[in-house]
């Protein structure tokens, strides 16, 4: 599974890097993805990330 973030619409929150940090890392204020394909184990808690962003900026 691939996950994706939208450059445009991230605001930055780092919501997703506190549920998922295996997965997703601030870079400058914006989320991205560091690893791809997202490994089996941390699928969960990255559509936990991917459900929990306040602008959908995260898909897969
Ligand atoms: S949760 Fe959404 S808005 Fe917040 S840093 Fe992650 S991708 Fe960006």
């Amino acid at each position: 599974m691939n996950f994706k973030v939208n450059q445009d619409l991230c605001i930055g929150c780092g919501a997703c890097e506190e549920i998922c940090p295996e997965v997703f890392e601030l870079v400058d204020d914006k989320s991205q993805v560091k690893l791809n394909p997202v490994p089996e184990e941390f699928q969960e808690s990255a559509l936990d990330a991917e459900n929990g962003c306040p602008v959908q900026a995260i898909s897969h």
